[in-house]
């Protein structure tokens, strides 16, 4: 099990080089920029760049034009995304000829994969390094090879990737935080690029990450997610009895006021032991459970590993375990062969479950995985006819949820003023609605209780 993680001596190595990074950067003013494409995962990874650049000296900056370093972290998902961050990559030329000294990195799942770094390497001359999403610990060697010797490196991950403790973090909200449990995946469902990219499941140590959840809760951060692939699968890489429900148990322990969320699951893998500990105080009354289809044929040329009736069965149990817990889903429309009676089977699911919010995607071909090449692809009107409709169902019902609560009091976290209007605040549910109110005192970052005086499809509103 300890080869799942980087020795010592390459973290110490890695040290060195930040040290040489230092004296090249520290006290010249120096500028960094980051952005990032894609999930909550590019996020969290997108937080440790940032606290690798500033370890070494740079400070951060909002303004790409005047940065002296760039990182752009990718995402893979789609061909669409591939394209999107290749356009933005290529802007960056102008600010390399504008400045030569400029830095320009890659990382992310899109520079993962090999073709892609490649691409990088001979087609965009003005970039510096390209890594994968396992290699984000020697960022500080890559930087000091740019730096120092105009060096340009292009690294892939290892066949087996390794987990890299102990790389400072810098967080871009002060109260909610992302903390990273496990990586990669080993589920292949048919139409995800992910486990390609990003390797098989790799668990961190639990004193790890109970250490870092202890950290946020002293540091007054109030809503924490802990977050993989198929978080339901943590632990089973390690040696000893740990697991998802394991690490909730231990995390209930810890002094202070806080939620945690889980993202995301897996629904093969959601065990009657991680059901019991979603009772625990500390977990947010919220549980995100991807569906993807009604259709236990659509699942099964999914790869999912799970039927209809086994979903439902985890519904019905989170239901019993607690009665108003909010559930929110996934669902592909328009999957390769999905007929109109297995779009049917999808609505009903919906309707059977009243999801209180659900992520829907229009299903389009991603190269590199099975169902690329799978036959009988849905035409895009039917497609987008599908999307509409299960759209219009999951409003009736998000909007009909929100109308329910009109009256009760609930306990947000609060965000901050709304972008639009100075009065306004914004704010979120524990299970992630969005809540508006007026106020004169800024309570950012604190728990609040709202009466909820109005409703509509997407947000609540409300008076403190
Ligand atoms: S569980 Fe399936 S959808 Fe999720 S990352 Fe793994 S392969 Fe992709």
């Amino acid at each position: 099990m300890l080869d799942n993680f980087v020795s010592v001596a390459e973290l110490e190595r890695q040290a060195s080089f930040c040290n040489k990074v230092r004296e090249l950067v520290l006290g010249k003013g120096m500028l960094a920029f980051v952005i990032t494409l894609g999930c909550q995962q590019n996020e969290a990874d997108s937080e440790r760049i940032r606290g690798i650049l500033t370890s070494v000296g740079y400070t951060l900056t909002d303004d790409e034009a005047i940065a002296d370093i760039i990182i752009v972290n990718t995402c893979a998902i789609r061909e669409h995304a591939e394209k999107r961050a290749l356009s933005i990559i290529g802007r960056y030329k102008h600010n390399k000829a504008r400045n030569p000294n400029t830095v320009i990195g890659v990382c992310g799942c899109m520079s993962a994969q090999e073709h892609r770094s490649e691409q990088l390497k001979h087609s965009y001359h003005y970039v510096d390094f390209a890594i994968g999403t396992a290699s984000l610990h020697r960022l500080p060697e890559l930087i000091y090879n740019a730096l120092n010797k105009g060096k340009r490196t292009f690294l892939l991950d290892e066949e087996k990737p390794q987990i890299a403790e102990g790389i400072p973090v810098v967080r871009e909200s002060g109260h909610r935080a992302w903390v990273s449990i496990m990586y990669g995946c080993n589920n292949f469902c048919t139409y995800c690029i992910v486990p390609y990219v990003r390797g098989r499941e790799r668990s961190r140590m639990p004193s790890d990450i109970i250490n870092e959840v202890r950290e946020l809760a002293r540091d007054g951060y109030r809503d924490i997610t802990l977050l993989g692939q198929n978080v339901n699968s943590y632990g089973k890489d390690l040696d000893g009895e740990y697991d998802i429900a394991y690490l909730l148990h231990e995390i209930s322990k810890i002094d202070g006021d806080f939620w945690i969320h889980l993202m995301t699951s897996h629904p093969k893998d959601a065990s009657d032991r991680l059901i019991e500990a979603l009772s625990l105080k500390c977990c947010a009354n919220h549980f995100h459970l991807p569906l993807q289809s009604g259709s236990s044929e659509m699942l099964r040329k999914m790869n999912r590993h799970y039927d209809i009736e086994k979903y439902l069965g985890i519904i019905d149990k989170l239901k019993k375990a607690s009665p108003d817990i909010a559930l929110t889903t996934d669902i592909i429309v328009g999957f390769p062969g999905e007929s109109d009676e297995d779009f049917e089977r999808t609505l009903e699911v919906v309707k059977r479950v009243e999801y209180d919010s659900v992520y829907t995607f229009i299903f389009s071909t991603r190269k590199g995985t099975p169902a690329y090449s799978m036959p009988n692809q849905i035409p895009d009107e039917i497609k987008k006819a599908r999307f509409e409709r299960l759209n219009d169902l999951q409003n009736d019902i998000s909007r009909r949820k929100n109308e329910a609560m009109i009256g009760k009091i609930v306990r947000v976290l609060v965000d901050g003023k709304s972008k639009n209007n100075e009065k306004i605040y914004t704010s979120r549910t524990e299970s992630n609605k969005i809540v508006h109110f007026e106020s004169q005192e800024d309570y950012t970052g604190k728990f609040i209780n709202i009466k909820i005086t109005r409703a509509d499809t997407f947000a609540l509103y409300g008076e403190i």
